[in-house]
Formats: C-alpha cells, structure tokens, sequence
C-alpha cells in the first residue's frame, strides 16, 4: 500500500479505491468519490522551484496550464495524456470594473480563453485522460452546455466516441455549435439539467459508458488548477478573496481541494476566503448557507445565466466542505445584476458569458455589504468566453422591451457620410 501514488476515497463513509476504478459513487454507500495523491517528493520551497522552474517549457505536458502541476493533479499519468494544451489563461486587470465592483484591486481570471471557451477543458483534459487509461470504449455526460462543448472536443482528440445529453430549448446556441461540430452524438432531452444528470447517471450505470459530469473525481482535479495557476500568477501571494460563480458547486469544490493541498504542500501559507456566487433563480446552496448549512435545498432553477441554472448541485457536501475550510461565503445575485456585471466586464474589451459574470457582481455586492474590504486584494473568476452566449448579448443591445442599462444600440442609416457624422457628433456630447 505504501508505493501507491494515487487512490480514491468515499468522502461519506471513507471507503477506498483503486484509482482506475471507473465507478462514479462509493459501491457501499453511493457517496462522492475524491482523489487522493502522495504528498509530492518534494514539498514547500522545492515544490514552488520546480512549478516556477516550468513556466518557460513551450512543448509537450508541461506547457499545459493544467499538467504543468501533475504531481498534485494526477502524478502517475504518463504520457499518453489528452491535453491541447490548456489553461495558462490571463489574470487581467481592467479598472473600469474594479471600479464598478467598488474594489480597487480586482484582477479577473479569465477562464474564457481555454480551447473551447470554458474553464470545462481544465477538467475534461485530466477526465478523458483517464478514460483512455481505463480503456473506455464511449465517454458520456449531462451538459447545461460547456461541459458537453469540452467534453466533445476531448473526445475528438482522443478518438473516443461521445455521448452529450442536454435540456432541448435550454442550451446557449454557442455551446450547442461546438457540442455538434466536435462531432459529440447529441441528445436534446425535454425536461431540465437535473433530468439530464438522471438519465447520464443511469446510463452510466447500466450501459458501461465512462462518465464525465461534475461529480468525476478526476475532472475536478484539473479544475483545482485554476487556483493553482492564479496564485502561481501572484508569485504565490494568496489574494483576500477568490470569488466564483456556482451552479453544480464542481468549481466551488475543486478551489477547496486545491486551496488544502496549497497549503499542506506549503505553496501558500495563508488560505484566501471563497465566495460562492448563485444567481437568484437558482440559488439552493446560497438558501442552505442561510441556514448554516442545517439542510440541503432543491429548487426549481430559472436563470438567464444556464450555465448556473442548476436546481440540485451534484457537488454539493465537498462544497459545504471548502466554504467552512475558507471561512468562505456564498450569496445570489439577480439576473438584472449578472447582465449589468457582463455589460461592464463586456464593455471593458474583456467580456465574458452571462454566468461568468455573477462572481463580478456578487463582488460589487460583497463589497457594498462590507464583507469585502476596500483595501482586500480580490480576483474574480469569469468563467467562459463571450461568444459563448451570443443571443443573450443581442438582445440586452438591441432588445425592444424593456431598455438596459448599459445597451450600446446599433444606429441605422442611409449610406450618407453625412450621417455618420451625425452620429459621431452625437457620440462625442453624450
Ligand atoms: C460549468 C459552468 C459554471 C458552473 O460551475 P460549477 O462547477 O458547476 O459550479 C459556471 N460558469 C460557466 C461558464 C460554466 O460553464
Ligand atoms: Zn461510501
């Protein structure tokens, strides 16, 4: 036992497994499984050499933003690995919304600029990696649409066929291109993203197809990356708070693995706060933190931001875990909110989708409340790419209901310099 580098534990009931065991649920009490790793060979200053030392490497693994820290995402992989490359995505600074948040220091960590648009692809590489070394013969998961996207794209790599099942009429057009361009068989399921978890859950089950949704102790590993790869960006020097959007609670999980195992292996001293931002439509863990955690909720999930429009986060107790382990909180936004949040980060050349942009405003919020202090060093998470939700844009700009805050409307004219003179000169006295 003393040589095994990796295994997985029921985080319920504390049975073990092998780490290629392709089960998703502990076989003895159906609890979430999580990974465990051997502390690295080298721990605190060595460990932070030798991540630093691959921050020029440009070919192969280790130029991934996710495998160039391996030991603590998964150190027996070979390589054989499934990588693009991934991650090394920017850390940006954009004062106009820092300013709006209210917070002078606010950096975005911008997840947007993975390969398909999404912080997914940080999970999906180590997920379908793994599903290559446990020689899956067809990969499969429930999608509010990123996943799915990711999911496809991997899987094209890797020459595994893939299965995406998704609620028909719920997708953002963006995700649902690339789920059927990367060539993913597609499955439009009348019913909402809980339903679709269901059905990829049983057919995980009964049909022997290796599973990638959230709940995937190996995905969540690469998402730990993140984390990793931010403070990494800050020379190791942890900010105050790391704020993050939440719907199925993977991301709000995975920084809290990735902020013990920081602080264990001595990369930091010191753990940042985490805040789970829900929007309101779809806010169960927010309603649970209410009540100090006493029960777990389940809602009806309505929210213009999809990819947070979840009902029943499959993640939810090792999320309870990382809130507690941080002194983290969690809250909701509106819709109206994330909208004008987006329209800020838009606005700023940074931009990003609709759920992304609930951990800016739930910064704003945080800081009007006094949780986050003005002189607290923050970053934000935006989650996926701009384009990813093109519609939601379209119609914020030039929508004929009600007028949006922020809408930047197109101008129509005849083809007369004149009038874009016009135009121009109503621009410059606004
Ligand atoms: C998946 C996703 C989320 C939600 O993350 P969880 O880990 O499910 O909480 C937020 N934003 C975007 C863009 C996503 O794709
Ligand atoms: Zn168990």
């Amino acid at each position: 036992m003393n040589e095994r580098v990796s295994w997985q534990v029921c985080a319920s009931c504390g049975q073990e497994l092998a780490a290629s065991d392709p089960r998703q649920r502990c076989p003895a009490c159906r609890g979430l499984l999580e990974l465990r790793h051997r502390a690295p060979p080298m721990t605190h200053g060595g460990l932070r050499a030798l991540l630093d030392s691959r921050l020029g490497v440009r070919r192969g693994p280790l130029a991934s933003g996710v495998w160039r820290y391996r030991e603590l995402v998964l150190p027996e992989a070979d390589d054989s690995l499934v990588s693009y490359p991934e991650g090394n995505t920017p850390l940006l600074a954009r004062p106009a919304v820092a300013a709006w948040a209210g917070v002078p220091e606010l950096l975005l960590k911008h997840e947007g600029h993975n390969p398909t648009g999404s912080f997914k692809d940080r999970g999906m590489t180590v997920g379908v990696t793994q599903a290559r070394r446990v020689r899956a013969t067809a990969v499969a998961c429930a999608s509010t649409g990123n996943t799915g996207a990711s999911l496809a794209a991997y899987a094209a790599l890797a020459g595994i066929p893939a299965l995406v099942i998704v609620p028909k009429g719920q997708v953002a057009v963006g995700k649902l291109t690339q789920v059927l361009a990367y060539g993913a068989r597609t499955i439009l399921v009348r019913g909402d993203f809980d339903a679709c978890l269901s059905l990829a859950l049983a057919a995980g089950e009964r049909l022997g197809v290796y599973l990638l949704n959230s709940i995937n102790p190996f995905r969540l590993e690469g998402q730990k990356t993140i984390v990793l790869e931010l403070l990494q960006q800050l020379g190791w020097e942890p900010p105050d708070w790391i704020v993050v959007p939440a719907g199925n609670l993977g991301n709000t999980a995975a920084f809290g693995k990735a902020l013990r195992e920081a602080c264990e292996w001595g990369l930091i001293s010191r753990v940042p706060r985490l805040a789970a931002v829900q929007a309101e439509g779809a806010a169960p863990f927010a309603l649970s933190y209410r009540d100090g955690f006493a029960t777990r909720h389940r809602v009806q999930a309505h929210t213009v931001a999809t990819a947070i429009s979840i009902g029943n986060p499959a993640s939810y107790e090792r999320a309870v875990q990382a809130i507690r382990e941080t002194d983290g909180v969690v809250l909701a936004v509106s819709d109206a909110e994330i909208l004008e949040a987006k329209a800020v980060v838009d606005a700023s050349g940074a931009g990003c989708e609709p759920a992304s942009a609930a951990s800016v405003a739930g910064a704003r919020q945080l800081v009007r409340s006094g949780v986050i202090r003005k002189t607290d060093r923050v970053v934000a998470v935006l989650t996926g790419h701009l384009l990813k939700d093109p519609d939601v844009v379209l119609a914020y700009h030039q929508g004929t209901d009600a007028p949006s805050p922020r809408a930047n409307r197109p101008v129509e004219i005849e083809p007369k310099l004149e009038e874009i003179e016009r135009v121009l000169s109503a621009r410059a006295t606004p």
